[in-house]
């Protein structure tokens, strides 16, 4: 035994255990499967512009205690995420708020764009029976069509008639002109880029990279007391009720000649004949004057066993199927486990620090 603790997986969730765990004087070693620490959160950096590898990342948080200690490892920039709907060339403000409102139907007061989707709503009483019934209570047709149905779609890969409602259980709706995406009150992106960040959390800890747990886990497992596990929790199981469904995504990255190519960091295409869902300028996120540009296509993909798991399929079969894992890991005589994967649900970066804390708070005495 050469570690206190062995943490499979460098995102955020490993990196701030880990960090916590040095604090406390344990001995980490981080065994990670990519070529890099970070995991989702790991920016490419190309002449100057930081692209994120994995699907645009924009911190947001209420929580105070999680705001001080992310701001402890980096100062954050002033970003705030205002994206904008493309439909078929026309443009739409992200979330749906005044703006968006003036823009689909030229009503110039909140009481005008209530009435305007009130009478769209319809007079359902019934609970709504897919996704489609759900969008449209909440929104009204012509925003569900224009702005909800395709782009949904195409996320995952199934008409709205046939998703359940669950996806959707709120739409923000502002009945002001306020197109700031996340209400809460701290923001940014870190100045010194997210893998300044981890770089910092997984200081003094001993990396193996290109290192899948899973294939060699008993040798891994014997140089360490602990084990925390960040990884897909069926993996660890290989798989043996069965895969946990996901969605998955391709990123398409161009440099163009150009100074500014779409004026937003992120402008959602909410038609069904682009086949991408999203296009993100990078260089916006931290305001970038650099003569050239950096865009990514963001492509929904059908997951396959192997293939980057992005947004776990949380329905009712997939959720019992993780219940018998969950339960299994629960018995677990040395091996904890924690983030998105191993909890198969979307966590955001705020509440995955907040749950590394509370567990290293538990488990590290
Ligand atoms: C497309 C997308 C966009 C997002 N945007 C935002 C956003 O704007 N704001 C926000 O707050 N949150 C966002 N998130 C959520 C954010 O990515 C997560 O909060 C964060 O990544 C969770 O960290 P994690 O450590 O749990 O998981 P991950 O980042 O997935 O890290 C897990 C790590 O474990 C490694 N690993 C897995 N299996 C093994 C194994 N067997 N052996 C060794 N290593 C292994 C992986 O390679 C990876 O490095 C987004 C998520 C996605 C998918």
């Amino acid at each position: 035994m050469h570690y206190d603790w062995l943490v499979v997986g460098s995102g955020l969730f490993g990196a701030v255990f880990a960090h916590e765990a040095k604090k406390r004087g344990k001995t980490v070693l981080v065994a990670e499967r990519r070529a890099h620490t970070g995991g989702n959160l790991y920016c490419e950096e190309r002449e100057g512009i930081r692209i994120h590898a994995y699907g645009a990342h924009i911190f947001h948080t209420s929580d105070e205690n999680v705001w001080n200690y992310m701001r402890a490892l980096s100062a954050f920039n002033h970003f705030l995420n205002s994206p904008v709907a493309n439909y078929k060339g026309e443009l739409f403000s992200l979330p749906f708020n005044m703006h968006t409102f003036y823009q689909m139907w030229g009503v110039v007061t909140p009481a005008q764009a209530h009435e305007r989707i009130e009478a769209q709503r319809g007079e359902s009483q019934f609970e709504p029976g897919n996704l489609e019934e759900q969008a449209i209570a909440l929104v009204g047709r012509d925003v569900y069509e224009k702005l909800v149905k395709a782009y949904t779609e195409k996320q995952w890969g199934r008409p709205c008639d046939k998703l359940p409602a669950f996806i959707l259980k709120r739409l923000p709706v502002r009945y002001t002109f306020d197109n700031r995406y996340f209400s809460d009150p701290y923001q940014g992106i870190p100045e010194e880029g997210y893998n300044a960040v981890i770089k910092k959390l997984l200081n003094g800890c001993t990396l193996m990279l290109n290192t899948d747990f899973n294939l060699q886990r008993d040798a891994l497992m014997n140089l360490a007391r602990r084990v925390l596990y960040t990884g897909q929790i069926d993996a660890y199981y290989d798989f043996r009720f069965g895969a946990l469904a996901y969605r998955s995504l391709r990123f398409e990255t161009e440099r163009l000649e150009t100074q500014n190519h779409q004026g937003v960091a992120v402008m959602n295409y909410t038609d069904a004949q682009t086949p991408f869902t999203r296009m993100i300028e990078h260089k916006h996120f931290e305001f970038g004057e650099q003569p050239y540009t950096y865009i990514t296509r963001e492509y929904p993909l059908e997951w396959n066993v192997g293939a980057e798991a992005y947004y776990p399929v949380n329905d009712e079969e997939n959720q019992a199927l993780y219940a018998r894992y969950e339960a299994l890991s629960k018995k677990e005589p040395h091996t904890v486990f924690g983030g998105r994967l191993a909890q198969y649900r979307y966590l955001d970066m705020d509440k995955t620090v907040a749950a590394a804390l509370e567990l290293a708070e538990k488990e590290l005495v």
